[in-house]
């Protein structure tokens, strides 16, 4: 079948001297902005609030990057009353006049790219490079969302003689967006420009460690001519505002995209049926990974060694698609992890805005504690064969390196969210097959193979969402690897794929007798 096409948004080009120059100067102009007040948008208006939360760059956190108003519950219901109102005009708004809004967002989210990639190294603690992919990122969500809303537009023709069968989608309703702080820029424009594109009303509650740059969405999204009501940005605490949205009779659906913890929590509430509400609420959410990548005999260990430390140090081990296990065959084992070792050592680990900066710190306080009491609970299950040096200051941890690790371990099954890399050895190909899916998560995997049998096993045997063969296995593209898992890595369709809008949407059929 026939994929809906986009141009991709290219990525910068950091080896041309201009563009580092206008990534430098945006860095610089950032900078100068830092400390500044956002405040939620309700109905349109920026709105004060009484509660206020300081976001800090992750690199060096006494820097206040910005101050972010938090929603209490009485606005909260104040959002929920202006979207059901805009509803009413958004639901017939057409389809490409709501595309047209994304595509209008596409090209301001282009035109900011550098100070965008700015935002998100300073509040992410991200490096430019990782910052610069999730514009395109974001960029391409809404080329592609648009794309596709106007292909599921007409209405599918069923008639038969003397009778018309129509088939088409109406929108939910209220949406409420839960986004995450790893990719704070593309993922919440994801989730929702895919609820408004099919005519729904958005309240993005994101991630409060990254909700300056989820501020900056806002505004482009403003700018793209969003009206008033149909998207509205609801900074706020999750265990009082956040719980209380995801009980909301009026709220039709939940994006989230998060910890498996809060996932499940959000699923079995809104499961609940409330007083008052009239229909059984969707939840798609996209929670953790436990990654394998096998690396067979046949493989071409230069090329594992670099896809293996990419994809689990890129961005400090942070992205639920991260390699958090290598499982490696018995023969090559030793040669592969003296290289990994070797190449892992390599990586520089420092601040953001530092342009050799391979590894960053992490995102705050709570994770580079949590991540460090796995390495000392590690060190007592495994080998450690690497451990790095990293700054001081700031929430910086240096990635690790795990050898002879118990498939069955902690170490091995739960998701660290982190630069911890734990090496597991197989005696065969099977039994790689068998350690890698032997977790309670499906989200990517990769193999490292020049054997056609074992890439055709892989292809039918590796339980996972997204498998990459001879590559790394972060970094989805939209629209070119659709993106998601299953198990307890989630429940939904894939991002950036062509069943993604379906969700946001019933179906309706109208037949007339003529
Ligand atoms: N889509 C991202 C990737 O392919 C991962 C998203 C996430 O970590 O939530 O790397």
């Amino acid at each position: 079948t026939t994929a809906t096409q986009i141009d991709p948004s290219a990525d910068t080009n950091f080896a041309i001297a201009t563009h580092r120059t206008q990534a430098e100067s945006a860095l610089t102009a950032v900078k100068q902005q830092l400390g500044q007040q956002y405040w939620p948008l309700i109905d349109g208006e920026r709105v004060q609030t009484e509660k206020k939360v300081q976001s800090v760059n992750p690199s060096n956190p006494t820097e206040i990057v910005g101050t972010v108003g938090q929603i209490n519950i009485a606005q909260a219901e104040d959002a929920i009353a202006a979207a059901k109102a805009a509803f009413q005009t958004w639901k017939r708004t057409s389809a490409k006049e709501r595309a047209d809004i994304l595509r209008r967002a596409a090209n301001l989210l282009e035109a900011r790219r550098h100070e965008l990639n700015a935002w998100m190294v300073f509040e992410a603690g991200k490096p430019l490079q990782q910052a610069d992919v999730e514009v395109s990122e974001a960029v391409d969500f809404c080329r592609y969302y648009a794309a596709e809303m106007e292909r599921l537009d007409p209405k599918i023709i069923y008639d038969v003689a003397g009778e018309s069968d129509r088939y088409f989608y109406r929108p939910k309703g209220i949406v409420l967006v839960i986004s995450p702080w790893n990719f704070p820029l593309a993922i919440p424009t994801g989730m929702t420009v895919a609820a408004l594109v099919t005519g729904n009303c958005v309240l993005l509650k994101p991630a409060a460690v990254t909700s300056v740059i989820a501020a900056k969405l806002s505004e482009i999204l403003v700018e793209a001519g969003i009206p008033k009501g149909v998207f509205q940005y609801v900074p706020g605490s999750g265990s009082t505002v956040g719980a209380h949205l995801v009980k909301h009779p009026a709220v039709q659906m939940i994006v989230f995209t998060g910890s498996q913890e809060v996932g499940c929590e959000i699923y079995a509430n809104a499961a609940v049926l409330q007083p008052g509400q009239r229909h059984l609420k969707r939840v798609v959410a996209e929670m953790g990974g436990k990654n394998a990548i096998i690396v067979d005999e046949s493989a071409d260990l230069d090329q594992a060694v670099q896809g293996v430390v990419y994809s689990a140090f890129g961005y400090s081990g942070q992205k639920c698609s991260a390699c958090s296990r290598v499982v490696v065959l018995a023969s090559v084992y030793d040669a592969f992890v003296a290289r990994l070792v070797e190449a892992t050592k390599s990586l520089n680990v420092g601040i953001a805005a530092d342009p050799g900066t391979k590894v960053g710190p992490v995102i705050d306080e709570a994770a580079q504690q949590r991540i460090r009491e796995t390495i000392d609970k590690g060190k007592t299950e495994a080998n450690l064969a690497l451990q790095l040096p990293a700054p001081e200051t700031g929430y910086f941890v240096g990635p690790v390196i795990f050898t002879e690790v118990d498939p069955h371990s902690s170490l091995a099954q739960e998701e660290i969210f982190g630069p911890v890399l734990s090496v597991i050895k197989a005696q065969s190909f099977e039994e790689g097959v068998a350690i890698a899916n032997n977790t309670n998560f499906a989200l990517t995997g990769g193999l490292y193979s020049r054997t056609p049998s074992h890439i055709e096993q892989a292809k039918t045997e590796f339980e996972v969402g997204n498998l990459y063969i001879n590559r790394s296995i972060t970094g989805a593209i939209v629209a070119r690897q659709p993106f998601g898992g299953y198990k307890l890595s989630g429940v939904g369709s894939k991002a950036g794929g062509p069943d993604y809008l379906l969700q946001f949407l019933d179906p309706r059929t109208v037949t007339e007798n003529i």
